[in-house]
């Protein structure tokens, strides 16, 4: 009966792709999927069809990097139409971003003597959406780190010595992108960063709802959200944040959302896309 909402795909930075996190979800019992990948919506129309074959209910969904007083904040979005054009030019926007910040990366990399190519991290990413954990895998393959939180520690965490500060849309701008296309905004993992007393204000930008449900948070911080989200009128949504084997082990399992969760996240998409429409005709 339950559903992970929060889940990355080969498309950018996760291992699986769309059939193997289908199969796998399946067998875990899932019965609902949501894919958040960074900054693309390419492997939802796969990940579509294998839910479909599979008896799964799909919502399609993407993570975006955003900025809120100088934090870097993410904004989930769900159910938007994956073919709007603006919200499509907007992800290659994104994506001509991310694939820049890979080659000033490895240029920083190479400045230390470390022998990593562009064409390398490209061919490991394999996707529009490049990130620092391709740069890390290309690192990891080249022998110089032992595994991904060793290039992070060393090279790619903030301040570290290939780290190239990502441009960033505010929060307001991606809450409205996704609402443009007919999607609900989500704060993703709010226990990773304090945003707790602007929460009312991200609510007055357009905020639909908060990651309540997430790996990284204890069940102490899960139970504060929840709260947040019943004071302030928020959707509660949850996800594994499973990359794959891209750490270890995958996530997907971890987090099971309850359905009367999904169900609200359901109307709220099926209000947002019925105004869309009317303001279209
Ligand atoms: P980027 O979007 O290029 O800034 O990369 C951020 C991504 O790096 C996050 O979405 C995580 O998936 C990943 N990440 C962050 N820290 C680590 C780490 N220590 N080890 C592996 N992956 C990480
Ligand atoms: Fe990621
Ligand atoms: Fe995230
Ligand atoms: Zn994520």
């Amino acid at each position: 009966m339950f559903a992970d909402l929060h889940l990355h795909t080969c498309y950018s930075d996760g291992t699986y792709t769309p059939e193997e996190l289908v199969a796998e979800a399946h067998r875990l019992g899932f019965v609902t999927l949501a894919i958040t990948d960074h900054d693309t919506v390419e492997g939802c129309p796969a990940v579509a069809s294998a839910c479909a074959v599979r008896g799964l209910q799909f919502i399609p969904g993407v993570e975006l990097t955003a900025e809120y007083q100088g934090l870097e904040v993410h904004i989930l979005g769900y159910g938007f139409d994956i073919e709007d054009a603006t919200f499509l030019e907007q992800m290659a926007r994104f994506q001509a971003i991310r694939q820049q910040r890979i080659r000033d990366m490895v240029a920083r990399l190479n400045e230390m003597a470390i022998p990593i190519r562009v064409e390398q991290v490209m061919a490991l990413a394999n996707c529009r959406a490049p990130g620092r954990p391709h740069v890390a895998r290309a690192l990891v393959e080249a022998g110089v780190c032992r595994d991904l939180d060793e290039a992070f520690e060393r090279f790619l965490k903030k301040h570290r010595p290939a780290w190239v500060p990502k441009s960033k849309i505010s929060v307001p701008e991606a809450i409205q992108l996704v609402h443009r296309a007919g999607g609900v905004a989500v704060l993703a993992h709010p226990g990773l960063y304090y945003v707790d007393p602007v929460l009312p204000e991200l609510v007055r930008a357009g905020l639909d709802g908060i990651e309540c449900f997430h790996t990284k948070h204890t069940p102490a911080v899960t139970e504060r959200y929840l709260s947040w989200a019943g004071r302030l009128g928020l959707l509660a949504t949850g996800g594994s944040d499973c990359h794959g084997y891209s750490k270890g082990k995958p996530l997907l399992g971890s987090i099971r959302v309850a359905p009367e969760f999904v169900e609200r996240l359901q109307q709220r998409i099926a209000t947002r896309r019925a105004q869309l429409a009317s303001r279209k005709s």
